[in-house]
Order: structure tokens, then C-alpha cells, then sequence
């Protein structure tokens, strides 16, 4: 297994694309793709050129969650090579560009910032940046779905889907099962290891509520993802951005940790100010936002208000929440069994 590192500077950046081909050059498979922009898909070429091969000997692709920074060449890739695409069947719409679901996809994402109480200028801010960004989404792809637990046989190794949603509804890690003598790359898996796309990454906490407004409970789903990461007690994990984490399951109680102290945050914030919408307390908690920090922002603020709403301890009323359990013991609410 091999990776190739891409220098975007797009959403968190620095995406990776992973070479799987088992040592002997019977089978190519990717993991991810990296996005669709000229000097990601020369620096992908390069990196696959350097391992002697091209994007028409890719057999197989394997996505861990719909977003363009992942998934943005997928469909030229396949133009090119007739690869098999894998993703979870709750991405795969949006990875193939079904019509109705981009749609659906884009008025849910309208309605929402509705709910949430954006003013019309960062909506309308925000709106022009996903419409300038839609060209990094790449084409859409022909699509095999997966669902938590299949394996599929790629690159020489077998990758078993561990459905973790939060980040996305369809967001999987994939687990590297099944390791030949030779791995052909300079890095070798060893342990049990996986490919973890955004679901814990080294550096950022990846954001939930706006990277994907189709997740109902987004805060909660994260949570139960992130315990079950902790649980399989990988050895380490290759992330969709940036260096490998050699202590996964230190690295998702640390995010665990990170969302209880700005459930804190939340509730500070409306002690203080009062009944409140996501985007108001989103200005409270990181200010001015520019790009698509204009959706994550009160998407995180969002995810974790409603969070509150279900535990009891904060109620919705006429779009704004309001505390109603002052006393609310954080560290219960934002658990896990570690
Ligand atoms: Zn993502
Ligand atoms: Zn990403």
C-alpha cells in the first residue's frame, strides 16, 4: 500500500490518494481520488506514473465518503479505465450524480440555512461559493454500492466497509484485511489498519452538521462513529488528509473530548446571550466565516444544539434554542464507553 500525497489547499487540504496493487501488478486499486482540479489530477498522473502505471490500469476504486476533495476524479478516472467504483449506498447517489438526488441534496441544504438563521448576505455569500465550487465535483461516476460490513477484493488486498456517519451519512472506513508477502509501497500496513477518509483526521476535527445536512442527530451518529473507531483498536489508520495516525484511538477520544468542551462552549453561550439560532451562536463561538465555513460553522453549532435538544436540555422554539436544564452534567451527554 502507497500513498500519494495531493497539495490542494481546498476544504481541509492536502488530500491523499491511496495506492493499493498488492506487489505484483495483477490488480490496481485506489482509495479516494483526490479533487477535480488540473494541478490535483497532474500531481495523481505523476504519482501513479511513478509506480508505472496510468489512470486507465485502475481496476477498482474505493470511496470513503461523496465529498470533491475525494471523490472529484472518480468519474473521469472511470472514463478512462472502466474501473469498478465502491461507496456506501447512502453516498453513492451524490458520487453518481443521480439528478433527483443533487437536487434534493441542494434544496435541503437551502432549507437549512433557512432554519439556522443565516442573514441574506452570508447565504448569499455562501451560495455563490458552492456554485463556483460545483466544477471541483468533477463527473459523476457509475457507482457499486456497499453497505456497512461487505468486503470487497481490490488491489490485492480485501477492504472491509465500517460504516461510520457523521462527517457524511455514507462516510466508511475501510478495514485492510488480508496483507500479501509484498506490499509494493514504502509503507507497509502493519496491524490492523484502515483507511479512514474524514472520519478522524490528524489535524482538524472533522466538521459535522454542514459537511453533509442530510445526517438527522449528525452529533450523535459522530459520536457512536467515533466510539466504534476507538473500539476497533486500529494500530493506525491512514486519513483522507495529511499523515497517518499512529494512535487512533487516542485520536478519536481527543475529538470525542473536543465536541464535549464546545458543547460547553454552546450552553455558555446561551447562558450568557439568551435564547439563540445556530448562526448566532456560531458568530459567538468562531466569529466571522468566510467560504464553506459559512455552512460548517452553524452546521457545527447546529449539530451540537440539536444534540441538546434531544438530551433534554436545551428547546427549540420559533427557530431559536433555549436552555432549559442549566445544571446538565456535559460529560454524560457527550459519552462514550471509554
Ligand atoms: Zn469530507
Ligand atoms: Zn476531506
Amino acid at each position: 500500500m502507497d500513498r500519494i500525497s495531493l497539495g490542494n489547499e481546498e476544504f481541509e487540504g492536502n488530500n491523499n490518494a491511496y495506492v493499493l496493487d498488492g506487489g505484483d501488478g495483477d490488480a490496481l486499486a485506489l482509495v479516494d481520488t483526490g479533487i477535480a482540479m488540473s494541478d490535483c489530477r497532474a500531481q495523481l498522473r505523476t504519482g501513479l506514473a511513478e509506480r508505472g502505471y496510468e489512470f486507465a490500469d485502475v481496476d477498482d476504486i474505493v470511496l470513503t465518503h461523496f465529498h470533491p476533495d475525494h471523490a472529484g476524479l472518480v468519474g473521469e478516472i472511470q472514463a478512462e479505465s472502466d474501473a469498478t467504483v465502491y461507496v456506501h449506498e447512502a453516498d453513492a447517489p451524490l458520487v453518481a450524480q443521480d439528478t433527483d438526488a443533487v437536487a434534493a441534496f441542494d434544496r435541503q441544504r437551502r432549507d437549512v440555512l433557512e432554519e439556522w438563521g443565516l442573514p441574506d448576505e452570508p447565504r448569499s455569500e455562501l451560495l455563490g461559493f458552492l456554485e463556483a465550487v460545483r466544477e471541483i465535483q468533477g463527473e459523476g461516476a457509475d457507482v457499486t454500492s456497499i453497505a456497512d460490513g461487505d468486503t470487497v477484493a481490490v488491489g490485492g488486498h480485501t477492504l472491509e466497509a465500517v460504516h461510520t456517519p457523521g462527517h457524511t451519512a455514507g462516510l466508511c472506513c475501510l478495514e485492510i484485511g488480508e496483507m500479501p508477502e509484498t506490499t509494493g509501497g514504502d509503507e507497509g500496513v502493519d496491524g490492523l489498519e484502515a483507511f479512514v477518509g474524514d472520519a478522524i483526521l490528524p489535524v482538524y476535527t472533522p466538521n459535522v452538521g454542514g459537511a453533509d445536512v442530510r445526517v438527522e442527530r449528525p452529533l450523535e451518529k459522530y459520536l457512536t462513529s467515533l466510539e466504534r473507531i476507538a473500539d476497533r483498536e486500529y494500530d493506525r489508520v491512514w486519513p483522507g488528509h495529511r499523515d497517518p495516525i499512529d494512535d487512533p484511538t487516542d485520536r478519536a477520544l481527543t475529538i470525542r473530548d473536543h465536541h464535549r468542551e464546545r458543547t460547553g462552549n454552546v450552553l455558555e453561550v446561551l447562558t450568557e446571550h439568551g435564547p439563540a439560532d445556530p448562526w448566532t451562536v456560531s458568530a459567538h463561538l468562531f466569529g466571522d466565516l468566510e467560504g464553506i465555513h459559512i455552512l460548517h460553522g452553524p452546521g457545527e453549532a447546529y449539530a451540537h444544539l440539536d444534540h441538546l435538544r434531544h438530551e433534554g436540555i436545551v428547546a427549540l422554539e420559533d427557530g431559536e434554542y433555549r436552555l432549559v436544564d442549566p445544571d446538565a452534567d456535559i460529560a454524560a451527554v457527550v459519552s462514550s464507553t471509554h
